[in-house]
């Protein structure tokens, strides 16, 4: 095989890489996350979520945590 197609298959590999990086910084920002109680839907940071950390929902006041389904 040829030396330049692995050369342009790691650069590739490369590129698609950024762009998840890139994705993942701007999906970062904050995710949607669904009340188990009232089923409300509100933006937390993804941090949160990422972590696992106990989310109140504003309209009903439950304490959950995101992974909770
Ligand atoms: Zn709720």
């Amino acid at each position: 095989m040829a030396k330049w197609y692995h050369y342009l298959f790691t650069i590739a590999a490369a590129i698609i890489m950024s762009i998840f990086d890139a994705l993942k910084a701007f999906g970062s920002t904050s995710v949607k996350v669904t009340c188990p109680e009232c089923g409300y839907v509100t933006q937390q940071p993804a941090l949160k979520v990422r972590k696992n950390i106990t989310l109140v929902c504003p309209k009903c006041g439950h304490y959950f945590l995101p992974k909770d389904k």
